[in-house]
C-alpha cells in the first residue's frame, strides 16, 4: 500500500513525510492498519499513514542498537553540536510546528507557543548535559584500592508520549536521551503522530544526528504496545502518560524479556488551595488559567480548587464572572482560549463527568455548551471530597470549587487523593505558603502561582500514583545515565585463606 497524504494547507505537508522513520530512513509501515491523523477541530484529514508492524519495531530496535555505540563513542563536542543545532531548527521551524500543534492536537495559540517554547528550551538545556556528566573518585576502607565512578549511557531508550504536549514531552525525554549518548526509539501517541514523533525525527535529521541513533514509530498499540516495553534491547522505558497504562508499563518493563529502568510521568489530580488571606482576585486569574489552558487537557491542570470558607463565596462569584470572558472556538484564532478535545471519546467522557456531578449534587454555575468537539467552560461550585469531579482526574475544561473550613482542612482535602504531581498555594504570608507547600504531598507545589510550570533547569515529576524519576535539568543527567563502579587495587591484597 502506498502512504497517501492529504492535508489542509501545504505548509503541514511539505517538511513532514508520512512515513516511519528507522536507520535513518522514512519509510512505509508494515502493519495492515492505516492511522488516520484527524483535526479535532474541523474534523479534516490531516493525512494517512501505513502503521509500524512488529518487524518495524524490531528493525527500529536493532538500528538503535547498532547506533548507539558509536554516538556514545562521539566527543561531548560532537554531540552538543547536534543537540544545540536541534534547538535553532525548532526555533526556525517555528510557525510550522505552530501550525502543526493547531491542526493535530487542537492546540490554541498561546498554547502552541508556549509548548515549541518548551520543547525548544528542554532542548537547549539538554545541549549542555554532554559537558556536564560527572563520575566520581572515593576513598576505599581497603588498603592500597582506588574506588572510580564512572557515568555510563544506558544504551537504547525506548520513550512513549501522550498526545496532549506531544512535541514537548517527547522531546524532554528524546534530547536528553541523545545528549548522554543513547539511542531511542519514539513512539507517539495516535492522535498525535506528527507532533509527538514525525516533527522531531526530521529536526534531528536536519541536524545532523548519525542514522539509527534516533527512530520513530508511529504504530497501533494493541499491535506494538505491549512489544515496545517487552522488548530485549531497551534498557529503559520513558512514559508519559496516565496512570493505569503506566503502571502497566512498569509491570511489562518487570516482567519482559529483561529488567528495564522505567521513568514513569503519569497523571495528576492538581489542588489549587486559596486561604483566607489570599489576594483572591490574583488567585481567581491563576486558577483559570491552571484550569482551562489547552482546554485543561494537561497532567498539571488544576482539578480541584479549594477555598478557604472566609474567601469561599467571593471567590466563586469572582471565578465565574472571570471564566465567562474566556472565548472559546477555533484555536487558530489567537483571541480563543478553550479549543477542541481531542477526540469524540474524550469529549464523550467529559459530558459524563458532567452529568455525574449534577447528580451526586455539585452545585452547577456555569454550564458549558458543546459545539463540534469544543466544549466551553464548565463551573461547578459545593464539590466535595467524594464526589468523581474531586477523585478523578478531569482532563478537560470543567472546574470544581471545593469549600474548607479552614487551612488544616484545606491541606486534609490537598492530600485526599492518591495522585501527587503538581498543587499551587495561595496566600500573602510567604513564609505560611512554604510550610503548606511542605506539607502538601507531591512532587511539585507552587506558592502564588498556578500549578502548570515546567523549566528545562528544575526538577519535573511526581509523588504517590502521579509516577517515579524526575525530569530536566541534573535529574534528567541522572535519570538517563547509569553509574559503573571500578575499583582498583595497586597493590597485593593479604587475603585471609
Ligand atoms: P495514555 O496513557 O492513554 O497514552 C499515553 C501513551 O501510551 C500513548 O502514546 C499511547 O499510545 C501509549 N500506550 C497506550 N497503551 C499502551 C500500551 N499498552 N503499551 C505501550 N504504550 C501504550 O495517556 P494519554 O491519554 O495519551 O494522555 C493523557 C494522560 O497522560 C493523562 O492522565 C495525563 O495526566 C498524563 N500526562 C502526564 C504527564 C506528566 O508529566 N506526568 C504529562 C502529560 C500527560
Amino acid at each position: 500500500m502506498t502512504t497517501q497524504v492529504e492535508a489542509t494547507s501545504p505548509a503541514l505537508t511539505d517538511w513532514i513525510p508520512a512515513k516511519q522513520f528507522i536507520g535513518g530512513e522514512w519509510r512505509d509501515g508494515r502493519s495492515e492498519k492505516v492511522l488516520t491523523d484527524t483535526n479535532p477541530f474541523d474534523g479534516s484529514q490531516l493525512l494517512t499513514m501505513q502503521q509500524a508492524s512488529r518487524e518495524d519495531l524490531d528493525d527500529a530496535y536493532a538500528a538503535a542498537a547498532e547506533a548507539q555505540k558509536e554516538w556514545a563513542a562521539k566527543t561531548p563536542n560532537e554531540r552538543r553540536a547536534v543537540i544545540a543545532r536541534a534547538a535553532e531548527i525548532l526555533d526556525e521551524r517555528r510557525d510550522e510546528i505552530i501550525a502543526w500543534l493547531n491542526a493535530e492536537s487542537g492546540s490554541t495559540m498561546l498554547k502552541a507557543n508556549i509548548e515549541v517554547a518548551s520543547a525548544a528550551s528542554i532542548t537547549r538545556e539538554a545541549a549542555t548535559f554532554p559537558h556536564r556528566v560527572s563520575g566520581k573518585i572515593m576513598e576505599s576502607d581497603t588498603p592500597n584500592k582506588e574506588l572510580r565512578v564512572y557515568r555510563a549511557p544506558l544504551g537504547v531508550v525506548g520513550v512513549i508520549s501522550p498526545w496532549n504536549f506531544p512535541l514537548h514531552l517527547s522531546q524532554r525525554s528524546v534530547a536528553p536521551a541523545l545528549a548522554l549518548g543513547n539511542a531511542v526509539v519514539l513512539k507517539p501517541a495516535s492522535d498525535t503522530p506528527v507532533t509527538g514523533a514525525l516533527i522531531i525525527a526530521k529536526v534531528f535529521e536536519e541536524a545532523g544526528l548519525p542514522a539509527g541513533v534516533l527512530n520513530a514509530v508511529v504504530g497501533a498499540g494493541s499491535e506494538i504496545g505491549d512489544a515496545f516495553v517487552e522488548h530485549p534491547v531497551p534498557r529503559m522505558i520513558s512514559f508519559t502518560g496516565s496512570t493505569p497504562v503506566g503502571k502497566n508499563i512498569g509491570a511489562l518493563a518487570a516482567t519482559g524479556a529483561t529488567l528495564k529502568y522505567t521513568a514513569l510521568e503519569l497523571g495528576g489530580n492538581s489542588p489549587f488551595v486559596v486561604l483566607a488571606d489570599a489576594d483572591v482576585d490574583q488567585a481567581v486569574r491563576a486558577a483559570a488559567m491552571g484550569k482551562f489552558l489547552h482546554q485543561g487537557q494537561i497532567c498539571m491542570a488544576v482539578n480541584r480548587i479549594i477555598v478557604e470558607d472566609a474567601v469561599y463565596d467571593e471567590f466563586v462569584e469572582k471565578f465565574t464572572a472571570h471564566v465567562k470572558t474566556l472565548n472559546s472556538g477555533d484555536p487558530t484564532d489567537p483571541k480563543n482560549i478553550v479549543g477542541p478535545i481531542i477526540n469524540a471519546n474524550q469529549l464523550q467522557g467529559l459530558q459524563t463527568k458532567i452529568e455525574t456531578a449534577k447528580s451526586e449534587g455539585a452545585r452547577l454555575v456555569l454550564e458549558g455548551e458543546v459545539n463540534g468537539q469544543v466544549l466551553t467552560p464548565t463551573v461547578f461550585a459545593d464539590v466535595t471530597k467524594d464526589m468523581e469531579l474531586a477523585r478523578e482526574e478531569i482532563f478537560g475544561p470543567i472546574a470544581g470549587i471545593m469549600r474548607a473550613k479552614d487551612a488544616e482542612d484545606a491541606l486534609a482535602l490537598a492530600n485526599d487523593t492518591d495522585l501527587g504531581l503538581s498543587s499551587a498555594v495561595f496566600t500573602s504570608n510567604l513564609e505560611q505558603g512554604v510550610s503548606f507547600a511542605r506539607r502538601i504531598k507531591a512532587g511539585m507545589t507552587h506558592v502564588n502561582d498556578f500549578p502548570v510550570q515546567d523549566e528545562a533547569h528544575i526538577a519535573f515529576g511526581g509523588e504517590k500514583n502521579s509516577g517515579l524519576g524526575r525530569f530536566n535539568g541534573e535529574w534528567a543527567i541522572d535519570e538517563f545515565t547509569t553509574d559503573h563502579t571500578i575499583s582498583i587495587q595497586h597493590a597485593p591484597r593479604d587475603y585471609p585463606f
